[in-house]
């Protein structure tokens, strides 16, 4: 099917909203992708000057949808990367790619893109209205690649946002990984009319600024995420009996390791501080035998 290059504007000159415009190319938004498209203009400038960009910055997006971001991202930077795993959008994002030389769209998955040859060793922000059935697995790929980039500005689920920045006694693995490599901040919240389809749940759109090194002291990041997720991995259980199990040690070897940290082994998963993991993990590696 051919389309005319103007068919992503209406005839006031101004650009059409996502649902008029994927109707204009036959396509269904899929929910198993989690394509909610973002048609505010008020919002998507928000979320454009939330990321305080400039004309010298390299900007990774992931999932363009429509291209109503991607666009905004196009022109307030030196550079835009879109990720979009759905080829049907193909089409529709043409004209922008056209109209934007600085613009490159790559049809991947996210979760398999190379970043560390994407950037080599290039500083990069993050810019992304993420599908949220992989919000986790999507923030992970970024933060523990082997280049992360200085800064992500992600909209996603309110209760993932407020998961992400919560502090000791509300942990979560999620928390404990975002927090080690960066600072959280819920920068603004959008109600489910924003979107079409609209989801069903309230998003916020979250800023990480990421340290250049991290906060904490920890010899080896890998033995610190595996004492986390043993401390997290049977869930309302002691310390003694999470970390026992989830590290294999015998009951002598984990009472070394709480004594050599000096914590209380009776605590909860939830409870503990960034500094408290660090000083668990420090303790391992020195009673490890
Ligand atoms: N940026 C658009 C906006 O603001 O309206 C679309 C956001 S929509 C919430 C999420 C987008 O991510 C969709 O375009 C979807 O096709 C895309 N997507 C879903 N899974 C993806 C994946 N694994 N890799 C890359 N893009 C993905």
């Amino acid at each position: 099917m051919s389309h005319r290059l103007s068919l992503r504007f209406q005839y006031d000159g101004t650009v059409m909203n996502p649902k008029t415009l994927l109707e204009e190319y036959d396509i269904l938004p899929r929910k198993s992708l989690g394509q909610n498209f973002l048609h505010d203009p008020n919002m998507l400038d928000k979320i454009v000057s939330i990321a305080d960009l400039t004309k010298n910055d390299l900007v990774l997006e992931v999932g363009p949808g429509t291209g109503l971001l991607t666009e905004r991202l196009a022109q307030a930077s030196k550079e835009v990367t879109s990720i979009e795993v759905d080829e049907r959008l193909q089409p529709v994002l043409a004209e922008i790619v056209a109209n934007h030389p600085n613009l490159s769209i790559r049809y991947q998955d996210i979760l398999t893109l190379d970043i560390n040859k994407l950037y080599a060793g290039l500083a990069y922000i993050v810019v992304a209205n993420l599908p949220y059935y992989i919000t986790s697995a999507i923030i992970k790929h970024l933060l523990e690649s082997d280049h992360p980039p200085t800064r992500l500005v992600l909209t996603m689920q309110m209760e993932v946002a407020e998961r992400m920045i919560a502090k000791p006694d509300d942990m979560s693995i999620l928390s404990v990984s975002v927090q080690f490599f960066g600072r959280p901040q819920i920068a603004a919240r959008l109600k489910p009319s924003v979107f079409w389809p609209r989801p069903e749940v309230d998003s916020a759109v979250v800023r990480i600024d990421t340290y250049d090194k991290p906060q904490v002291d920890v010899p080896d990041t890998k033995t610190f995420f595996r004492v986390v997720r043993a401390g997290f991995g049977q869930k309302r259980k002691q310390l003694k009996n999470a970390l026992s199990s989830g590290l294999a040690l015998d009951a002598d070897t984990a009472n070394a390791l709480f004594d050599a940290a000096k914590i209380d082994s009776r605590r909860r998963a939830e409870t503990l501080s960034l500094e408290d993991w660090a000083t668990l993990t420090r303790a391992y590696i020195s009673i490890k035998p």
